[in-house]
């Protein structure tokens, strides 16, 4: 099968590795669409357990709204005797199916009389679709092609246990094949990297009891790069520890500090940045959420082979950064946060590994220039 028109570069690798696998199972002759498993599948397979929605990595139960476009969608499936047919960019929905659901959905839209309830219809819709288009074909736990599993290669590390991660992820990068904050949870496990899905009420309110329970002063944003907005720095936070400061309390043995990570691309993190914000008004009163950057950046990882483009968007590197900066500071040198953060880097090492592999398995070829676009976020 060969792509025509649009340069093989304006796609994600991982896009590209689907479309392809799946011309290669179902023999379809149609290009950049894939189909559900099988057209004629019982409507009530639809349906999506909270088992089944758990092992793709949240920790919540399965959310009502998303729950809801998935009924929606079968019962139309039924109705129009016509099956899901999955393309495009992420799981967008293609064919007759998708010109009619297109028209509904956009209606369902338009009438939400709120922005926030658009806001979260927009979330739930892309989540409902990624979970049908991926069913039987991503691995639930490494978010990889079955044939790619990484599984087995990744090593379990456990994290130290005063320090939580979130990964505020945009739904635009759930079970994204090339997303790097999955790995997080895969290394650490989901109650040290918890996934909160932008937009996505369970998860939300699940982060942000956890946030009112442990208090303003011990959650903070990471971002990857440094930035205008952004105040302080790891040494800022742990270096000259201040009431004022995230990390004043860590010598306060119960204490555990939560670390937002956003995961999304860097013109999706403003917009969960604010919400994060506007959320943290509404809880501690007008103060911001104190934000923290690295003093190298997400892209100072120099033993990484072979040099990609880990640029700021970077969601593994990021916490990479922050664990080993951590680990240099005297006061936090003994709870082997840097082993914690080589973990992670051997993790995201045999993630590039796996999507570049795949890439010279379909006979593409990696120069130097390609292997180092490779997108991973
Ligand atoms: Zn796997």
């Amino acid at each position: 099968m060969r792509f025509a028109g649009a340069s093989v570069l304006d796609i994600s690798p991982s896009l590209l590795f689907r479309f392809r696998r799946r011309g290669e199972i179902g023999g379809f002759g149609r290009r950049f669409v894939m189909t559900s498993r099988s057209q004629a599948r019982d409507c009530d397979e639809g349906f999506v357990t909270v088992e089944e929605w758990r092992r793709w990595g949240p920790v919540s139960s399965f959310p009502v709204a998303v729950k809801q476009i998935v009924n929606d969608l079968k019962v139309l499936e039924c109705k129009l005797d016509c099956g899901i047919e999955f393309g495009g960019n992420g799981g967008k929905l293609q064919g007759p199916f998708g010109v009619y659901e297109d028209k509904k959905h956009r209606a369902t839209y338009e009438a939400l009389d709120d922005p926030e309830k658009k806001f979260r219809f927009f979330s739930a819709r892309q989540i409902a679709c990624r979970l049908l288009g991926s069913r039987g074909y991503l691995c639930q736990k490494c978010w990889l092609a079955m044939e790619d599993c990484m599984c087995l290669l990744v090593k379990p590390c456990g994290l130290w246990k005063r320090i939580r991660f979130w990964l505020y992820m945009h739904p635009r990068d759930f079970l994204r094949q090339n997303n790097t904050g999955k790995l997080l949870w895969q290394v650490f496990g989901v109650q040290s990297a918890t996934l909160c899905i932008f937009g996505i009420a369970e998860d939300e309110e699940i982060m942000w009891n956890e946030f009112k329970r442990a208090g303003k002063g011990q959650v903070c944003c990471l971002y990857p790069n440094q930035n205008s907005e952004v105040t302080l720095s790891v040494e800022n936070v742990f270096g000259n520890s201040t009431s004022e400061n995230p990390g004043s309390s860590m010598a306060d043995e119960d204490k555990t500090l939560h670390f937002i990570l956003l995961d999304g691309t860097w013109n999706n993190s403003a917009a969960m940045l604010k919400r994060l914000k506007d959320h943290a008004k509404l809880v501690w009163g007008e103060e911001d959420l104190p934000c923290i950057s690295l003093a190298t950046g997400a892209s100072a990882m120099h033993k990484l082979r072979p040099q990609p483009s880990w640029d700021r968007t970077c969601t593994a590197a990021a916490a990479i950064g922050l664990l080993s900066e951590m680990s240099l500071l005297p006061q936090l040198s003994s709870y082997g946060l840097d082993k914690q953060a080589d973990a992670v880097e051997e993790a995201l090492v045999i993630l590039l590994d796996s999507l570049t592999g795949r890439r010279l398995r379909m006979g593409r070829s990696i120069t130097r220039k390609v292997r180092n676009t490779i997108n991973i976020c």
